[in-house]
């Protein structure tokens, strides 16, 4: 299982909790125990702080089949001068670096699926050791994160920045505006079909202000999600004011408004898979679905005589999200579904 230990937390903290200018490259040490072989795993976290301004925590590869945030936020730091900014990035660039090096969306290690990891507990393995980290040590002494995920290999979604509900109305608008000011093609102000144990879920409940983006997925970083990544991280420090200029490695592609999208039902909005077999899709990512439309079939390969089943879509909006497998399994998502207005939660 890979039970681990940090090794240097108290000079990690120091050295991440900055209290003059600097830059400061650091490496969280884990010892892993296993059958009584020890090994090392090196977290890497930059720490850039100058002047007084906001702390931002930057998160990649959350999940580590998820690359377009690590390339985004890895070339951030190879390219951000100090000088530059205004403020306090914590930039953790592969946040599941065991799974981004084995381009798996958990790590091999212990199997369980960071994202879902943030909860009370008192876990050794890995995973937890390293959501923990982030929960106890981190978390609590920044103001603003930024989570950057994608659909990973087993999804696409269509590139998206999203904001979050919070009982504290000043929380939720700044979550929106920086969503907004990301400048992907969509915000979507999100909800979460299985919360349990979600970064997202904790940051809320922690009063941070928390927004996460999902560019693109498939397997593959991109040119589009990447330079939508790109022009993403530097739309929301150039909003916070924490650059003042456009960064400029990146190519910058023109600013179009973000089309503001909602849920109205979660279970209309996600459709997930009741059955294992076969997928045929019916519909296109980006494109408008209607109400009863044919969002696709299932096969059943090993049962020619049973009725492939007919999935039909329960509301009107646009397609956000779909699969990137033609073999489903169960609770698979299949398709997300995104509409203009929000009808229950607003
Ligand atoms: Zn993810």
């Amino acid at each position: 299982m890979g039970q681990a230990n940090i090794l240097n937390k108290d000079e990690v903290l120091k050295k991440v909790f900055i209290k003059h200018k600097a830059k400061n490259h650091i490496n969280v040490n884990f010892e892993i125990i296993n059958n009584s072989q020890n090994k090392l795993f090196k977290l890497p976290i930059i720490s850039m702080k100058n002047m007084s301004g906001p702390v931002v925590l930057l998160i990649g590869a959350n999940h580590g089949d998820e690359t377009e945030g690590f390339i985004s936020l890895f070339k951030l730091i190879k390219n951000l001068k100090l000088e530059d900014i205004k403020g306090h990035l914590i930039i953790i660039p592969a946040l599941n670096l065991p799974a981004l090096n084995n381009g798996n969306r958990v790590s091999l290690f212990d199997k369980i699926d960071m994202n879902r990891s943030f909860y009370k507990n008192n876990n050794n393995s890995l995973t937890f050791k390293i959501s923990n980290f982030l929960k106890e040590s981190i978390i609590p002494n920044v103001e603003i994160i930024l989570d950057i995920h994608s659909g990973g290999r087993n999804r696409k979604f269509l590139e998206m920045a999203k904001y979050y509900q919070y009982e504290n109305k000043s929380l939720m608008k700044k979550s929106k505006e920086i969503a907004m000011a990301f400048g992907a093609p969509i915000y979507l102000k999100h909800y979460e079909k299985n919360p349990h144990g979600m970064l997202d879920v904790l940051a809320v409940k922690s009063k941070k202000i928390y927004v996460s983006a999902e560019l693109g997925g498939g397997g593959l970083a991109s040119k589009k999600s990447i330079s939508i990544a790109d022009n993403g991280i530097n739309n929301v420090l150039k909003f916070l004011k924490i650059i003042k200029y456009d960064l400029k490695y990146i190519s910058k592609i023109k600013k179009k408004k973000s089309k503001l999208m909602y849920f109205n039902d979660l279970n209309k909005n996600f459709i997930f898979s009741k059955t294992d077999g076969i997928f045929e899709i019916n519909v296109n990512i980006d494109s408008k679905i209607t109400k009863d439309d044919l969002i696709g079939t299932i096969h059943f390969p090993d049962k020619p005589k049973k009725e492939p089943k007919r999935i039909i879509s329960k509301l009107s909006g646009v397609v956000i999200g779909i699969t990137n497998k033609s073999f489903v399994k169960k609770g698979d998502l299949l398709v997300l579904i995104g509409v203009i207005k929000g009808k229950n939660y607003d």
